[in-house]
């Protein structure tokens, strides 16, 4: 008898994202590094999968599909023979660069000329970089980037993951000054929420906002972009995946561990449940980080903008049912993003759009670093 069944694709929609770890290894020890979960950081420095078998793999089960690659560990630097590698053997993907900016300068042209972004970690102001990454590690990272800013192909994103409560306004604003774009991202870290922490933040996010809507350029903040671009232009929250999270891990984005094994989100890649795939075994399914009954979003009041912000948060808090998480972490991390969505409201968002020229109105819509990061906080 046939099945009414219709098998679920393992990608939705047309784009995927390859983010192939290239090494576990890291030349630095940031104190608050996901991957030390499981003791995965440190565990594969090297790739055991062979290009052919990555060949075989894209064009069994991503043939079809705009392919864009992004390198990706441990520090991706460390393994540059087999960024270029794949870099020579797909020269039609797009090529994105997650690094933590300390090698950076050792970066032949070639390469930098074909990278449509690098994503670069930096904490925020030189104090709190330094206290996290270690000492110089601020500066070497911003003389890396002004080294290297004028050949790179594509875009440079600071990529700042919101830990302390003392970053400042200042320190973020300056780094549009070395960087296209900032994006930042509140830390998952038991411990990081107190209530003080938190008005901290708030009140630091509220000045994100006002310079955003008192700039007479764009503000070249991506979280402020995409609940701006959310709110005015809502078709494009959902469109690009198929309604389910920004950050790609429900649809659309691959973490490809050095072994070749295959995970929807580089923050799980320690429960087995969640393996999704093997390049060398050449197998894929649709992911299994997925919306859950018992998951808050569907009341939130900022579901319309946020969409699920982090999957993994979620998962961990909802499904694997972690109350003290839940509590420390993911509640006072929404409660953050819905103050994000009252503050862009406040300035009403709709009509700030009316009166922007187009070029504003297009590079809001359609910035591609949406496409590289997870766009909500
Ligand atoms: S703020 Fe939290 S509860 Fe609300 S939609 Fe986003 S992830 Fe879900
Ligand atoms: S936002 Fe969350 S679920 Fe998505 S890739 Fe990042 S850690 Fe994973």
């Amino acid at each position: 008898m046939k099945s009414n069944k219709r098998e679920v694709p393992a990608i939705l929609g047309n784009r995927v994202e390859l983010q192939l770890l290239t090494t576990l290894r890291c030349n630095l020890k940031c104190s608050y590094c996901s991957l030390g979960v499981g003791d995965v950081l440190g565990s594969q420095r090297n790739v055991t999968y062979s290009l052919d078998a990555l060949d075989r793999f894209i064009a069994t089960h991503l043939a079809g599909h705009e392919i864009y690659v992004t390198f990706y560990g441990g520090e991706p630097t460390l393994k540059l023979d087999l960024m270029r590698a794949v870099m020579k053997r797909h020269p039609r993907f797009r090529f994105q660069l997650q690094t933590n900016g300390t090698l950076l300068d050792g970066l032949p042209d070639w390469v930098l000329g074909r990278l449509s972004n690098i994503l670069v970690s930096i904490d925020g102001g030189e104090k709190i970089t330094d206290g996290y990454r270690g000492h110089g590690v601020y500066r070497r990272v911003l003389r890396n980037v002004n080294a290297i800013r004028e050949r790179v192909g594509g875009t440079l994103t600071a990529r700042v993951t919101w830990s302390s409560a003392d970053t400042s306004f200042e320190e973020l604003d300056r780094l549009k000054q070395d960087f296209d774009y900032v994006y930042f991202q509140f830390v998952a870290q038991d411990g990081a929420y107190p209530p003080e922490a938190v008005a901290k933040k708030r009140e630091v996010i509220a000045r994100l906002v006002r310079a955003f809507f008192s700039s007479e350029t764009l503000y070249p903040f991506i979280p402020i972009m995409g609940t701006v671009r959310n709110k005015v232009l809502p078709a494009l929250a959902t469109e690009p995946y198929a309604g389910m999270t920004q950050c790609r891990a429900s649809t659309h984005l691959l973490n490809v561990m050095p072994d070749g094994k295959i995970y929807p989100c580089p923050d799980l890649m320690y429960l087995p449940e969640m393996l999704q795939g093997d390049v060398v075994g050449n197998w894929l399914k649709p992911s299994p980080l997925q919306p859950h009954p018992d998951m808050p979003c569907a009341h939130c009041a900022a579901f319309a903008f946020c969409r699920r912000n982090c999957m993994k948060n979620l998962h961990l808090a909802y499904v694997k049912g972690d109350a003290r998480y839940r509590e420390d972490v993911v509640e006072p991390i929404c409660d953050l993003v819905r103050f994000l969505g009252e503050e862009v409201d406040r300035h009403d968002p709709h009509a700030w759009f009316a009166r922007m020229p187009l070029s504003v109105r297009e590079q809001l819509a359609s910035c591609a670093v949406y496409e590289y990061v997870e766009i909500m906080p």
